[in-house]
């Protein structure tokens, strides 16, 4: 009878333990997400608020559907901030939101196109290649929305541009798929820096001799669609960004400029050099050099597949004094919820 009451006794203790620690797990995995959701709903409702046009999509077919709108997009804001917040889950959550954002961005343009232009958010129409970015500015000599955009992500959250907000990187995150080899990409910062150039000069050539808009949007367009080219015939084959590391001239500026953020990612003495984490980064930003640095080269987007790969656990964030699983904390509400409202707001 004794220890019958002590089994039991014992059972109760160790259940209701179990219990509370579940609870306590649980009310720890869903802190992110609510984070998110919030920050994405206040960012999305000062717009709906503030400004006079609507700006959120449903809002412009019923009056009021905006805040379902923004409901729903909060809501898919923490399902991903749920899933991501578990390492290994990074790599594929990351690939399949990017490419749920592009084709997002890229379905409004075509809709709106095709004469529905409330999909459009201004009308005022570029080409939509992240290279206008940085030439349109400088061939027109005034800095556009989109520009200042980019630029308030680059302060906002560093690289996060180049691997959740861009709506042409996807492409070649797509293109890339499948685990990198080793090999580097050789003189990455002569060519990254030469295309970087010839883009800023061509823009100040063609300002300068007056060439106008539409042979101007030619040559922009002839550059986009290199751009593919180069996804689907190197990027594709290398199993590595091609496009984004080595071509885009606005992958260079965030690369140059994404320092003004203080977060940072760094590899501790836990490291053992298996070099597992370098089959995880397509921003050739993790080879033997940089490993025993103890940090990823320039080319580094913050993205955190490497995350993934690493069974030492040894990858950190770093921002300021924070420790690190609260600095990938700060990183992942602040980069998903600008995901999640740049999908209610990224149009052209
Ligand atoms: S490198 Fe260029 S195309 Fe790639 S994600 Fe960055 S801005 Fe976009
Ligand atoms: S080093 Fe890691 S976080 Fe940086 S780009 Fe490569 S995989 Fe992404």
């Amino acid at each position: 009878m004794f220890w019958f009451s002590y089994y039991i006794l014992f059972y109760f203790y160790t259940a209701g333990h179990l219990t509370r620690q579940k609870e306590k797990n649980m009310n720890r995995k869903l802190r992110l997400p609510a984070f998110v959701f919030l920050l994405t709903f206040s960012l999305l409702a000062i717009v709906q608020i503030k400004l006079d046009r609507p700006m959120i999509l449903a809002e412009r077919f019923f009056e009021g559907a905006g805040w379902i709108e923004i409901v729903f997009i909060s809501l898919y804001g923490a399902i991903v901030a749920y899933k991501m917040q578990d390492p290994a889950n990074v790599p594929q959550w990351r690939k399949v939101t990017w490419t749920i954002f592009s084709v997002i961005f890229f379905s409004q343009l075509i809709v709106g196109l095709s004469g529905f232009e409330k999909f459009l958010m201004s009308g005022k129409l570029h080409l939509p290649i992240p290279m206008m970015i940085l030439g349109g500015p400088v061939y027109r000599g005034q800095l556009s929305v989109m520009t200042i955009l980019f630029l308030s992500t680059v302060i906002l959250t560093g690289p996060a541009w180049c691997s959740h907000l861009c709506y042409f990187g996807a492409f070649d995150n797509i293109a890339s798929s499948g685990k990198t080899s080793r090999d580097v990409l050789k003189y990455k910062t002569a060519i990254k820096s030469t295309i970087l150039i010839i883009v800023i000069g061509m823009a100040l050539i063609l300002r300068w001799i007056n060439v106008p808009l539409l042979i101007a949007t030619y040559i922009a367009a002839a550059f986009g669609l290199m751009g593919i080219g180069i996804m689907i015939l190197i990027s594709r084959k290398r199993k590595k960004m091609f496009h984004c590391v080595m071509y885009c001239p606005v992958g260079t500026i965030v690369n140059i400029t994404k320092s003004v953020n203080p977060f940072r990612m760094y590899i501790d003495t836990s490291c053992t050099l298996c070099m597992l984490c370098t089959k995880y980064c397509k921003y050739d930003a993790l080879d033997t050099a940089d490993i025993k640095n103890g940090k990823p080269s320039i080319t580094c987007t913050l993205c955190g597949d490497c995350l993934a790969g690493c069974h030492h656990n040894s990858i950190k964030y770093k921002f300021l004094a924070l420790e690190p699983a609260k600095a990938r904390f700060l990183y992942l509400l602040l980069t998903i919820s600008l995901h999640a409202s740049c999908i209610a707001l990224a149009r052209i």
